[in-house]
């Protein structure tokens, strides 16, 4: 599968055109999702140019070397121009509904979860189970 994912307020916390302090377990998911589930990772990100490049050395110093950025296909990197591709997810921050936190990202991904699985889910448990949802959604 190909899983695009936003870099500011999603790898990292919203400090643009600074980087943000790491999002909690965001890189160890990625790591993951790309080592062991063997998706393919693209940086999916509005940075350019040198921006952009902070990125990905933030990233690659932290083990994740993405299969393509910004673009669709490894090698056809565009350091001046971000435009949208077909991924089949996409993880960001700017989602309807915000980000859910990493653990449930990792879950939903390899799960094959939506949103509507997870909330028919939730119905479905006995009351005295609900309280793991009810933190995700309070
Ligand atoms: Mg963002």
């Amino acid at each position: 599968m190909i899983i695009a994912v936003d870099f500011d307020g999603t790898i990292v916390e919203e400090a643009y055109p600074a980087i943000g302090k790491p999002v909690p377990f965001a890189i160890e998911v990625l790591k993951r999702l790309q080592e062991e589930e063997h998706h393919q990772l693209v940086l999916w990100t509005v940075r350019e140019g040198k921006l952009l490049e902070d990125a990905v050395q933030y990233c690659r110093g932290r083990g994740i070397e993405f299969y393509a950025i910004n673009s669709l296909f490894p090698g056809e990197v565009d350091f001046e121009i971000s435009r949208k591709i077909a991924a089949d997810v996409f993880i960001d921050d700017r989602s309807i509904g915000g980000l859910p936190d990493w653990g449930l990202i990792y879950r939903m991904i390899t799960k094959n979860e939506t949103w509507e699985t997870i909330f028919a889910m939730q119905n479905e448990l006995p009351k005295g189970k609900k309280g793991f949802f009810k933190k995700l959604f309070t």
